[in-house]
Formats: structure tokens, sequence, C-alpha cells
């Protein structure tokens, strides 16, 4: 379970504090599939940095499968957000000069695991993200659909409960977004937690819940009352 409690964030400005998240209540339970929507600005990807351990709020708590993810050394945080979420990004975030497999890898070497185990893992990924043929491409030889689909598989090498995407779908045509979505929707019946950045409402239609984001506050409806409790 995912719990965020009384959350601010704000940025400093000159002499000034920039209010960004403004009292931010949110809880997800295991095995839900979320979208996080709003328009651009609204603070989406600072809550996405926050949800997922690389940036800490001014203040509030966030507790992480009961694990208090604001508190204790970087270096056991670091271990907890490595095996428990996976990161996908609009823009793929792979590394150029390695192939499918290599970038599925990193988070294993970054975790330890022998080359042997490594390779196997990050086959099983891939076939299952239907990229096994393409195990030994280069990103510049993928299409978006395909580079999604490695950045996916690489999310999903360490196991994670959860996984954390900053609009998914942003960078890729529609029939293409609805293959990443399918797979999305394929992931979570198999009982990953989604939790999906968006401003799109077709995509955000894909998920079970929709919560909404202005100007820093959430809204469990488009239009209302912000949700405080
Ligand atoms: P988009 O849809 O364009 O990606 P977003 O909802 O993800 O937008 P954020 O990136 O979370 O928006 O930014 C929210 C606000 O916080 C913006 O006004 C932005 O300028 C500000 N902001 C974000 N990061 C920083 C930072 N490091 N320092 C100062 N201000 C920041
Ligand atoms: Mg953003």
């Amino acid at each position: 379970m995912i719990k965020l409690t009384k959350i601010f964030k704000s940025y400093k400005l000159g002499k000034e504090e920039v209010p960004i998240l403004k009292d931010i209540n949110l809880t997800i339970e295991k095995g839900e599939f979320v979208a996080i929507m709003g328009p651009s600005g609204s603070g989406k990807s600072t809550l996405m940095n926050i949800l997922g351990c690389l940036d800490k709020p001014t203040s509030g708590d966030y507790a992480l499968d009961a694990v208090n993810m604001l508190v204790g050394k970087d270096s056991f945080l670091a271990e907890i957000r490595n095996r428990s979420i996976g990161f996908v990004f609009q823009t793929f975030h792979l590394m150029p000069r390695l192939t499918a497999q290599q970038n599925v890898e990193m988070p294993l070497i970054y975790s330890g695991i022998k080359k042997k185990v490594r390779r196997e893992k990050a086959k099983d990924v891939l076939d299952k993200v239907g990229l096994a043929e393409r195990a030994s491409f280069k990103p510049s030889s993928l299409s978006g659909g395909q580079k999604q689909r490695v950045a996916i598989a690489r999310a999903l090498v360490n196991e994670p409960s959860f996984i954390l995407a900053d609009e998914p779908t942003g960078a890729l045509d529609t029939k293409t977004s609805e293959q990443i979505l399918d797979l999305f929707t394929e992931l979570n019946k198999e009982g990953i937690t989604i939790v999906m950045i968006t401003h799109d409402k077709e995509v955000a239609e894909k998920a079970d819940r929709t919560i909404y984001i202005r100007d820093g506050q959430l809204f469990v409806e488009e239009k209302g009352e912000p949700v405080h409790a």
C-alpha cells in the first residue's frame, strides 16, 4: 500500500518559497491501477518524484508497504526503492550505447546479481513484453513502442510491487499507446500496482481509478472540492 499524508512541497525562488504540492493525501491499495491526471505545471511530476523517492517533500509522511520512506538511511531507502518500484518515463530513458538486453540488466547490476542470473531474468522480462527477438538491438534500431517495452521490461526486472509511469504514452501514437496500455493492464492483472501520470483523458480511462491534480491539490472528481482527508 502507498500512503501519502499531508504532503507539502515547495521550491525556493530567490527569497520566496513557492508552494507546488499543497496538502496531498493519497492512499493506493496493492493491486490498483490508478491514473493521475492534471494540466501542465499542476505538479504531476513533482508528485511522481516523491512517490518514487527521487525527491523528498518539504513536509508530510510517505509510507510504502508500511515502511516510512522519509526517515532512515539513504542507502536503506535506495534499496527499498530499487526493490519495490519500477520507473517508466515518457522519453524512455534508455542507455543509447547498450542493447535492449543490457539496458534491462542495468537494475540487476545495481542490485549485485550475478551475470548468469541477470541474463536469464532480462531474457524472461523481454519475452514477457514481446521483445525476445530484439534483445540484441540498440535503442536507435527500435521503434518508440519497442523502446517503451524495453523500458517496461527494465522496470519489471527487479519484480517491483509497483510501477510508476510518468506520461508513458506521451511520445507514442494512438495505436502504439493502446498496446502499451494493454501491457500495463496485463501486468496489473498479475498483481502489480500501477500509478500512471497522464494528461490524456483516453489514456486515464484505462485505469481503474483517476485522481485529478490541479494547482498542487488532489481532486476525486475533475471539478469539485480538493481532497483533504
Ligand atoms: P507537465 O505536464 O508539463 O509535465 P507537471 O504537472 O509534471 O507538468 P511539475 O513538473 O510537477 O508539473 O511542476 C509543477 C510546478 O513546479 C511548475 O510550476 C514547475 O515550474 C515547478 N517546479 C518543478 N520542479 C522545480 C524545481 N526543481 N525548482 C523550482 N520549481 C520547480
Ligand atoms: Mg511532468
